[in-house]
């Protein structure tokens, strides 16, 4: 999978992209993630990329023509144009699993009050939003954006099965975890992970998984409940 971020600031993410299994990925040649920076495409010797909005009002906007030259020397015929922009579609489960059948996805950060218009007409498949706040640059929801759909490329997680039994899968959350040691501050770990019984540990998960987001996620208990009755 190929990234390409443009952004005004590709210093922001010079340690995210060398730590974690996102860094080891990027080592392993099993995602690459290209930076552009926008002001290497200024008009103007004093690499100006914003101007004020038309029609007045606060802030800055990022301007048309360095950014469609930044996105013109690096998006490849076919591959996707994603915005970062709070008005954009949330990004969920369904979406990440969606945008990661792509082999190349560009990622254009949006800055200060947001991008002109008309590059996002010409240029932008999907805005999207990674929660209902306002981040003070698209390089916040890049990262995300990246992080959540590079752990589906295969490779990048040594365990595959991790990623069958994780948060959202099925429309639950996560099992809780625990490991050694057996008895913490007069906590203990549930009996029933001690036993080496596969099946029975399995049972008890699927329930806490179900119990938990019957609490903190009626939303997708609800979904969870209707597949379950259509038998999906
Ligand atoms: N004026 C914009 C508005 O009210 O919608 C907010 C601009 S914000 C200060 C600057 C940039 O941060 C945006 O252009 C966008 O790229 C990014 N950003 C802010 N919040 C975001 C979010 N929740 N999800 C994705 N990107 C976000």
């Amino acid at each position: 999978m190929r990234f390409k971020i443009v952004t005004l600031f590709p210093d922001f993410f010079e340690s995210p992209l060398k730590s974690g299994l996102l860094g080891r990925a990027i080592e392993a040649g099993i995602v690459s993630v290209d930076i552009v920076n926008i002001r290497h495409f200024s008009e103007d010797r004093y690499n100006k990329c914003d101007d004020y909005p038309y029609g007045g009002g606060a802030g800055m906007v990022l301007m048309p023509g360095p950014l469609s030259k930044a996105l013109d020397s690096t998006v490849s015929a076919g591959a996707r144009v994603i915005m970062t922009s709070p008005g954009g579609r949330l990004l969920d489960h369904e979406m990440v699993v969606e945008l990661a059948k792509n082999d190349e996805v560009c990622i254009l950060c949006g800055h200060y009050e947001g991008v002109d218009q008309r590059i996002i007409d010409r240029y932008v498949d999907y805005e999207v939003s990674i929660g209902d706040y306002v981040l003070s640059g698209g390089e916040y929801a890049a990262l995300v954006i990246i992080d959540a759909m590079a752990r589906r490329v295969p490779g990048f997680m040594s365990n595959a099965e991790s990623l069958a039994e994780e948060s959202f899968e099925d429309d639950l959350l996560e099992y809780p975890h625990y490991t050694r040691p057996s008895s913490f501050q007069g906590m203990d770990v549930p009996e029933v992970l001690l036993g080496g019984d596969h099946a029975a540990v399995s049972r008890w998960r699927h329930g806490e998984r179900e119990e938990k987001t019957r609490k903190v996620r009626p939303d997708l208990y609800k979904r969870y409940l209707m597949r379950k009755i259509l038998g999906e």
